[in-house]
């Protein structure tokens, strides 16, 4: 296929770096991609030229600020297709989201017995928020299981799915292992169990098309800083009418309608869950980060990407003593890996000394190693300005550290 890197690479400075007199080769996307200069553009110039607190002043800079903020959350409305700008939150991130919902949706709307389904591949922000429900609560947390492969047992699934299950909270990309999940397949069993589900996207969204309203998930999450953006920024998409339901999360400026000592009405959607004041700058250029990627095309993305996918896997399985961790059919561009000789952690630093940057580690994903039996992999995860070249030197230096460490 033909698909010119080239292009979008400029757009990287980054990419021009000597990383220990190497050039840097960055496949930790997984875990934050790169920024681009035309995200990086906006947030300058609201700094710079703009600088206005959002919703509050009468002054032009406000009134500026405040327009380029409510644009952005159009854009990722219509990005992720959302019907409606106020089922869009912005959060400080998918970990902040998780939170919201378990404790907005879940301490208002869940009781003592009630059962919440996530799977074995959830990142911890998935299952740390519901533990901390089920210690104010005591609802139930039963876990999906998984096979070797790293894909959900569906039928189990299924019968786990019951008269209790109120809320279901899965993964889209495992971050760890790659799988992509059938999640269109789980929201509609979770429906027809009556059950909400929530979709933890912060994988997913980078590289393939999110269409909440053909899933039509009741709620779902993600990182800007995953998709070019900024840190410190998340979405939550939630459907108005359960939104509408749910208590703030967070009390303060801006989510207020009126406030007295003795009684406090709340602001409307979206304003209700956005309490004080944003991360403005960030929120702004997010618009840039997703016209970026709108720009390439996520469809030309997510076959670029399998393409790096299928050319390293391949590679890798020709290396003696090393295993691939996680080989579900549908996979995104993760490539988690061991090796019986070396450490994971012996593997990042060397490679890092050749410029290349890994992820290594559970990759806040415990249970998974647990599962898998293992304390850490390590983590080469691509995007579309990663190369073959790139996954070419990168495997030579795999090799090289099998044989330094032998
Ligand atoms: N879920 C998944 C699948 C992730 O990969 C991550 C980030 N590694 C998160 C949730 C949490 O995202 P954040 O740290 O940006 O809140």
């Amino acid at each position: 296929m033909n698909f010119d890197y080239n292009l979008y690479r400029q757009e990287f400075p980054i990419l021009e770096r000597k990383i220990n007199q190497k050039d840097l080769i960055y496949f930790d996307n997984a875990a934050t991609t790169l920024k681009p200069k035309c995200m990086m553009e906006e947030m300058q110039k609201y700094y710079l030229m703009g600088a206005a607190n959002i919703h509050r002043a009468v002054h032009t800079l406000g009134e500026e600020a405040t327009l380029l903020y409510e644009n952005s959350r159009k854009k990722v409305a219509q990005y992720i297709g959302a019907k409606k700008t106020e089922e869009i939150i912005f959060t400080k991130g998918t970990t902040e989201a998780m939170n919201l919902l378990a404790t907005s949706l879940g301490l208002s709307f869940l009781k003592e017995g009630d059962e919440v389904l996530i799977s074995q591949m959830e990142h911890h922000s998935n299952i740390v928020p519901w533990q901390l429900l089920r210690e104010h609560r005591g609802i139930k947390l039963k876990i999906i299981p998984m096979n070797l492969k790293g894909e959900i047992l569906i039928d189990e699934y299924k019968k786990m799915l019951g008269p209790q299950t109120k809320i279901v909270s899965v993964v889209w990309v495992s971050n760890s292992l790659g799988t992509i999940n059938p999640i269109k397949e789980m929201i509609d069993l979770a429906h027809q169990n009556k059950s909400l589900f929530i979709v933890d996207a912060a994988q997913a969204v980078a590289h393939m098309k999110v269409d909440v309203t053909d899933l039509d998930c009741d709620f779902l999450a993600f990182s800007a800083h995953k998709i070019y953006g900024p840190t410190g920024l998340g979405v939550l998409y939630g459907k108005e009418k359960l939104l509408e339901k749910m208590p703030p999360y967070q009390g303060g400026g801006d989510m207020i309608s009126s406030v007295t000592f003795e009684k406090t009405t709340f602001n409307t959607l979206p304003y209700k869950f956005e309490a004080g004041t944003p991360p403005i700058a960030e929120v702004i250029s997010l618009k840039a980060a997703l016209e970026f990627v709108e720009k390439i095309g996520l469809e030309a993305i997510s076959q670029y990407e399998h393409t790096l996918l299928t050319h390293a896997e391949n590679k890798m399985r020709e290396i003696p003593g090393i295993s691939i961790i996680g080989q579900a059919e549908k996979k995104a561009s993760v490539l988690s890996f061991i090796s019986e000789q070396v450490h994971p952690h012996d593997m990042g630093t060397f490679l890092d000394q050749e410029g290349i940057a890994i992820r290594t580690g559970h990759h806040c994903t415990q249970p998974v190693m647990n599962f898998f039996d293992i304390p850490a992999t390590a983590r080469a995860s691509f995007c579309f300005y990663n190369t073959k070249e790139e996954i070419d030197f990168f495997i030579e230096k795999v090799k090289k550290c099998l044989e330094f460490f032998a």
